[in-house]
């Protein structure tokens, strides 16, 4: 490669990916619960913020930020505990199976990403019972995943594998707005929840393309840095959002 961007992450300096996702959900609070607000009963932001900021506390509670795959189970217990409904235990397995794959591992490239992202998207599979189509955030998770492993097939950098999940995920995203929800409180509004987003679907967005964007600078910070990878540029992150 001819510049100076890394193929790997140090997985110990990696929880600010999970800090991050904090960030971004407590942000979208009212944009997520005026999109169920559409179809839905408007409490997608409320719920996914609580559960969020729940798994804040219990990092700021531990002192020192953990590993990404102990951060991840952080959060994923948080979403469990903290969120009623079916986007608790959703989450919460997507997070606790990446959190598994990813255990035990020093390094994260981009075969490890994918092999945790399979895993945690089989998992919402496993315990929703949506398909692609449905009107749900596997329209987000399927065409992430599909973007990512092509990128991967041609052997892309993981930074651009990174880059095609999230243009992946945005696409699904928008793809929900025409579709007919089949699943769920919104299947019984029939034609009527076509041209609206998905709740689900767009929350799915923001986390895919928050911890994309955080592996990229991650990555742009070098594996072998001394896990200063912190504050500056979360902060980063935040401007370039706007
Ligand atoms: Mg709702």
């Amino acid at each position: 490669m001819s510049d100076s961007v890394a193929d790997s992450i140090e997985m110990a300096a990696a929880g600010s990916v999970v800090v991050e996702l904090i960030t971004v959900i407590k942000a979208n609070r009212q944009y997520l619960s005026e999109v169920d607000g559409a179809i839905g009963d408007g409490d997608h932001g409320i719920n996914m913020s609580k559960g969020f900021s729940q798994c804040g506390e219990r990092l700021a509670q531990r002192g020192e930020l953990p590993s990404l795959p102990d951060a991840l189970a952080d959060l994923s217990e948080a979403l469990m505990e903290g969120i009623g409904g079916s986007m608790g235990p959703l989450y919460g397995s997507f997070f606790l199976d990446m959190s598994e794959v990813l255990s035990k591992h020093a390094l994260l490239d981009k075969h490890l990403f994918h092999r945790a992202l399979v895993s945690g998207i089989d998992a919402v599979q496993t315990i929703g019972d949506a398909k692609v189509g449905d009107k749900t955030l596997i329209d987000t998770l399927d065409p992430a995943r599909a973007a990512y492993e092509k990128a991967l097939d041609h052997d892309d950098s993981f930074r651009a594998c990174l880059s095609a999940m999230i243009a992946g995920a945005e696409a699904g995203m928008n793809s929900t707005r025409e579709l007919r929800a089949r699943v769920g409180r919104a299947s019984r509004l029939g034609d009527r929840s076509i041209g609206v987003l998905d709740a689900g679907a767009c929350s799915c967005f923001l986390i895919l393309r928050s911890m994309g964007e955080t592996l990229t600078l991650l990555l742009a910070g070098g594996a072998g840095g001394a896990g200063g990878t912190g504050a500056g540029e979360r902060q980063q992150t935040e401007e370039q959002r706007g």
